[in-house]
C-alpha cells in the first residue's frame, strides 16, 4: 500500500452545522496526517473545475451552487492507501444509506448535502490537490511524532 495524498472538503452543511471539529477528529484519530488546511468561500470557476466530471449530470448545477453558497474547508491528507481509507470513513454518497460509523452515516440524512468530499482515485486526487493546494508552500512537509506507532516501522515504513 503506497503512501498517498488525497483531497477532502468539508461542505457548507458541515461548517454550518458545527461539525468541522468532529469530522476532522475522525481523520486525525484514524492516523491520517494533515498536510494542508484552508477555509474559503471558493469561486464558482474552481468548483466547476472540481466537479467537471459531473457536468452532464442533472444535479451538477445545484451541486456547484451549494458548494459555493458558504464556507468550505479544504484538507490535504496523507497516509498509506489514504484515498480508499478516506472514502471508507466517509461512507456512501447518500447519507441516509451510509453505514453507521461512517461520517455520512453518523451525521447526515441527505444525498446532496452529504457533509464531505473525498477524491476517488489517484488521478482525481492529483487533479484536486493541484486545484485546491496548487500554490507554492501550501502543503506542509512534516513528520508526526507518533508516526512510528501509527505504522509498523519494519514492515510499513522501511
Ligand atoms: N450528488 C447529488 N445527487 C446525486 C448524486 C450526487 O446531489 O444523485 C452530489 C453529492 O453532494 C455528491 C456529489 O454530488 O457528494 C458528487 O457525486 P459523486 O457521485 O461523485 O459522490 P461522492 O464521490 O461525493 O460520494
Ligand atoms: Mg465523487
Amino acid at each position: 500500500m503506497a503512501m498517498e495524498r488525497t483531497l477532502v472538503l468539508f461542505k457548507p452543511d458541515a461548517v454550518h452545522r458545527g461539525l468541522m471539529g468532529r469530522i476532522l477528529g475522525r481523520f486525525e484519530e484514524k492516523g491520517l496526517k494533515v498536510v494542508g488546511l484552508k477555509m474559503r468561500v471558493f469561486e464558482r470557476a474552481l468548483l466547476e473545475q472540481h466537479y467537471a466530471v459531473h457536468k452532464e449530470r442533472p444535479f451538477y448545477a445545484n451541486l456547484v451552487s451549494y458548494m459555493g453558497s458558504g464556507p468550505v474547508v479544504a484538507l490535504a491528507l496523507e497516509g498509506k492507501g489514504a484515498i480508499e481509507v478516506v472514502r471508507k470513513l466517509m461512507g456512501k454518497t447518500n447519507s441516509a444509506q451510509a453505514e453507521p460509523g461512517t461520517i455520512r452515516g453518523d451525521f447526515g440524512m441527505s444525498f446532496s448535502n452529504n457533509l464531505v468530499h473525498g477524491s476517488d482515485s489517484p488521478e482525481a486526487a492529483a487533479k484536486e490537490l493541484a486545484l485546491f493546494f496548487g500554490g507554492a508552500g501550501e502543503l506542509v512537509e512534516w513528520t508526526p511524532a507518533d508516526l512510528a506507532w501509527v505504522y509498523s516501522v519494519k514492515e510499513e515504513l522501511a
